[in-house]
């Protein structure tokens, strides 16, 4: 309970040992059951945790030769940020399932892919996708291809099963395909797309922001990178003021009992109002059988800002120089130099808690 930096331990709290018996007294003196005590332990295991070295950046030792932050199993690659089994790649985000290999600015999701580049949502088998959004599985020679399924050279398509040497969706033979694209490449490096803020999109570009609509500050990229307002207009995405509907609270979070066995089934019927942002939420059954089998009390928050939270106790996909805190060396690191966290390169972290 509230432990760090410990391999194999059972029965500690605090990082201190106890046996079982203790352990079980101990709990049972700590009263978790309670929405009080159980934040009470979150906000001291945080400072204690806080009080010991942290390892460079999240990963394990099966790496080589890497540099980012939550990367596992993965070799020859760089600035990587939540990947696992990538090799030889750059600037990628999300290789959730490997293997990946060979590729470049490409967010999301391995999976056997191989020679992705400026694409997102592609994997499963896929190779050689460029400038492609939502392109698997299967796929192979896409450029500026958006919902291919099993496509194979296609270039500037949308919503195909199984195509071949197609341009703009219409079937080209072979040979009419690699010299229609080939006319279209020249073409679009002389004459590139002109967005409205006037930047030039050319052949080997993704597509430009004012493409999607999706507001930015809606999005989950606004969690990674966050911008204002300004920022986010003045570099071509979509921004949204709207708010979420209001519903009227029938039980504020201060009123919740402090415990899950103080509760029944009839709180599934308030409309409760969350302590951070004091919008209502609800409780569903589902999450109500889950609480009480846990027996942990009900939350104090809405989902919203439950999930932000989560998502605040990430490290961002930003890298910074900085200096073990033992041995001098020069890491690099997404803890900046002006955290509190005391941070030690992979080997002396290794060497402490191996
Ligand atoms: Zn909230
Ligand atoms: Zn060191």
């Amino acid at each position: 309970m509230a432990c760090v930096n410990l391999r194999g331990a059972s029965n500690f709290i605090f990082n201190v040992k106890y046996s079982k018996e203790e352990y079980t007294q101990k709990l049972k003196e700590l009263n978790l059951e309670s929405w009080k005590n159980l934040n009470e332990l979150e906000e001291k295991a945080r400072g204690f945790w806080l009080e010991k070295p942290y390892r460079e950046y999240h990963g394990n030792s099966l790496n080589k030769n890497v540099t980012g932050e939550y990367v596992y199993e993965t070799r020859n690659s760089k600035e990587m940020y939540l990947a696992n089994g990538a090799d030889n790649c750059k600037w990628c985000q999300f290789i959730t399932v490997k293997p990946a290999k060979d590729c470049y600015d490409y967010s999301g999701w391995g999976n056997s892919a191989e020679m992705i580049y400026e694409a997102t949502v592609v994997g499963e088998k896929s190779s050689n996708v460029c400038f492609c959004y939502e392109c698997w599985p299967d796929c192979m020679n896409l450029q500026y291809c958006f919902w291919n399924i099993a496509g194979k050279n296609n270039f500037g398509c949308v919503n195909l099963k199984y195509k071949k040497y197609c341009i703009l969706n219409k079937q080209y033979k072979k040979e009419e395909y690699e010299k229609l694209r080939e006319k279209i490449m020249e073409d679009m490096k002389v004459n590139p797309y002109v967005d409205k803020l006037g930047r030039q999109f050319p052949y080997g570009e993704f597509f430009p922001p004012e493409f999607t609509q999706f507001p930015y500050n809606k999005s989950n990229a606004m969690r990674f990178f966050p911008k204002t307002k300004e920022e986010t207009m003045s570099e071509g995405y979509f921004w949204n003021d709207a708010e979420n509907p209001t519903f009227p609270i029938s039980l504020p979070h201060a009123n919740l009992p402090d415990t899950i066995s103080e509760t029944n089934e009839s709180i599934l019927n308030e409309t409760i109002g969350c302590s951070i942002c004091s919008r209502a939420y609800k409780i569903i059954k589902g999450e109500y059988d889950l609480l009480r089998k846990m027996n942990l009390p009900i939350p104090h928050e809405c989902p919203k800002c439950r999930e932000n939270k989560r998502f605040a106790r990430m490290t961002k996909p930003k890298l910074y120089n900085r200096t073990c805190a033992k041995c001098d060396a020069d890491i690099y690191t997404p803890y900046a130099p002006d955290m509190p966290e005391i941070v030690y390169c992979v080997k002396c972290y290794q060497q402490e808690f191996n």
